[in-house]
């Protein structure tokens, strides 16, 4: 049986890491053809060489507007188009709200809220070309409110905004637009979290373990392709079960 992703062509950022990369490798491996855009070059290129010869890399830093300008010309070109969008690159800063500094504040709502507005403006149109276009935004379960994160719980409830604004705005072209929430995902995003804090976090979850990149990637995979049709303006927890949500 044909893939739903065969033939379509997709962006992905952060996807040199973690979530991101675990995405573009489930796209890759259904046929897709996929962007692998981050600010780390090397490693983006390291993917996109995981990914086979269709695939691109593409330098990105998604908090500039020149830089997505550029990223979609570079997508245009290289694929002459594109069916989905993933908002997936991102940050931490941590401090308590008291001490926390104006910079970290900003990188981070830079970064998360800004990069994923600025990708769906700069990406709407190419994906309005597709007929059948899909942006999936990743927020957290962190937008319920996370110790240490007043900057990235802001962040990532504005994605949730954001995801239910661009899904009205951008209907009538025919794109969707959705967000997956994960919970701890084993990442190098928290790779400096604490064996005992992480031991913790697997007592408060229903399936008793932190998530793997892969489930959060089937769940993205799923809400681009053509079998989610009719799903959008939708906030997905994918978390284990989070108990104290
Ligand atoms: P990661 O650190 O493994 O990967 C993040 C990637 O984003 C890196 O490749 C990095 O280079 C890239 N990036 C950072 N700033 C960028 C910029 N300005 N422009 C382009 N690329 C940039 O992290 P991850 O855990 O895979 O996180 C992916 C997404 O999932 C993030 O939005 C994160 O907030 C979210 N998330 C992660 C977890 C978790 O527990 N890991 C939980 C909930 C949500």
């Amino acid at each position: 049986m044909a893939s739903d992703h065969e033939g379509r062509r997709y962006l992905v950022t952060g996807g040199a890491s973690g979530i991101g990369r675990a995405t573009a490798l489930v796209l890759a491996a259904r046929g897709a053809r996929v962007a692998v855009a981050d600010l780390d070059d090397a490693g983006a290129r390291r993917t996109a060489a995981e990914l086979g010869p269709d695939a691109v890399a593409v330098p990105l830093d998604v908090a500039r507007r020149e830089s997505w300008e550029a990223a979609s010309a570079r997508v245009e070109q290289a694929l002459g188009g594109i069916d989905g969008l993933v908002n997936n690159a991102g940050i931490t800063r941590d401090r308590t709200m008291a001490r926390m500094t104006d910079a970290e504040w900003q990188q981070v709502i830079d970064v998360h809220l800004r990069g994923s507005w600025l990708g769906c403006q700069s990406m709407g149109p190419l994906l309005a070309g597709s007929g059948s276009g899909a942006i999936v935004n990743i927020s957290s379960s962190g937008r319920h409110g996370s110790f240490g994160q007043t900057n990235y719980a802001a962040a990532k409830a504005g994605v949730v905004g954001l995801t239910k604004t661009v899904a009205l705005e951008l209907a009538r072209s025919g794109v969707r637009c959705n967000a997956v929430a994960p919970g701890a995902v084993d990442t190098p995003m928290i790779q400096d979290v604490p064996e005992r804090v992480r031991a913790h976090w697997a007592e408060t979850i229903t399936l008793g373990r932190l998530g793997r990149p892969e489930e959060i990637a089937e769940a993205v995979a799923f809400l681009l392709s053509p079998a989610a049709s009719y799903i959008t303006a939708q906030i997905i927890d994918v978390n284990g079960g989070e108990l104290h949500l």
